[in-house]
């Protein structure tokens, strides 16, 4: 950290300043320039409350050196992490797509997309037994029942599950119901409670970017999540907020490259919740692909139009497959598999 002095601080505040790094545990070195004084801070600056200095007489700015993210950056950890949901790998070579309704509904509905979902060679399944919904009239999930319909539906195929924990009060019951991953969904992305209550576990979590959230907000909710114990975590991009409203979200490809050069974990793609319409997805998930994304988290039903949610953006079984074969050929080029 470097803590940069006004140019008429007087010495007494420039010891001032020293004085307090020290009661920070950082060691103070006073570099006097002719027009400045800069004082380098040696240790761990993280846990240090930058406006605590700002506020100090005499100081102009200071510029923090180290990233505020410890665990989950790739500082820390050089080679990819390599999330393991049961047999299946998530960040290795091999591309992972999560596919399933948007919301649990019926056994039969799910009986038919386990089906589905293992036909067209995914290997695990999505589906939300609790939902957030914008308005509170909406369908919001079948709750506890659903995390059974899910297990039941996906176990006959030997499919992990993966779905939403809105409440940290239901987090016992969504173990005990042996939920495989937890999705932490894009409201909750900064919900700090919630993202301790997963960091207390060892089960894979996937954490969904916040609707208007920074890079740097998510590596932080992240390190939330790590800083508990639980290094399982997958990141997942899903369209952000901006201006444009011709689609649901925007898809931030971007994201994908800078966040594999700041952290280790894997990085995952919901393209449904992006485009909003299942004619988007398709393109959305070569895209994906093709940037170097680990896996994707892809909304597919049974009977689309008969979704008690989202039904524009899913894909139907058959469209799911033949997603599926053109990743394909685009994972080889880029020496992967699916
Ligand atoms: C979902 O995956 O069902 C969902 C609600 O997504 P998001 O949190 O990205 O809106
Ligand atoms: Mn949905």
């Amino acid at each position: 950290m470097i803590i940069i002095m006004q140019s008429h601080a007087s010495d007494e505040q420039v010891h001032g300043v020293e004085e307090r790094l020290a009661a920070m545990g950082l060691r103070p070195h006073v570099s006097r320039g002719i027009e400045r004084t800069v004082i380098g801070a040696i240790g761990d600056e993280r846990v240090v409350d930058e406006e605590a200095l700002e506020a100090l007489p005499g100081v102009e700015r200071v510029v923090r050196v180290m990233k505020p993210y410890k665990i989950v950056a790739r500082e820390s950890h050089d080679r990819d992490t390599v999330v393991q949901v049961g047999d299946v790998a998530i960040g290795g070579r091999t591309i992972q797509v999560i596919a399933g309704p948007c919301s649990v509904e019926t056994p039969e509905q799910m009986a038919a997309a386990a089906a589905g979902v293992a036909a067209a060679g995914c290997r695990l399944m999505r589906g939300g037994a609790f939902k957030p919904r914008t308005s509170p009239y909406a369908f919001q999930g079948v709750g506890v029942e659903g995390l059974e319909m899910m297990r039941e539906a996906a176990r006959l195929h030997g499919l992990p599950i993966v779905t939403e924990l809105m409440d940290v009060r239901l987090l016992d019951t969504f173990l005990e119901h042996g939920v495989d991953v937890i999705q932490i969904g894009t409201r909750n992305m900064q919900n700090f409670d919630l993202l301790k209550a997963v960091g207390r576990t060892h089960t894979p979590v996937i954490l969904k970017r916040g609707l208007s959230a920074t890079v740097a907000e998510w590596l932080m909710a992240a390190e939330y999540i790590a800083a508990g114990g639980n290094h399982n975590i997958i990141f997942c991009e899903r369209g952000v907020r901006t201006f444009e409203n011709a689609y649901r979200n925007m898809l931030d490809v971007t994201a994908i490259p800078v966040l594999k050069r700041e952290t280790h974990l894997p990085v995952i793609i919901d393209p449904s919740h992006a485009g909003g319409k299942a004619w988007m997805v398709p393109a959305l998930a070569r895209a994906a692909i093709a940037a170097g994304a680990d896996g994707l988290l892809v909304e597919m039903h049974p009977t689309p139009a008969q979704a008690w949610s989202d039904a524009d953006q899913a894909l139907s079984p058959e469209e799911l497959r033949d997603l599926m074969a053109e990743l394909r050929g685009i994972a080889r080029v880029l020496g992967r598999e699916i």
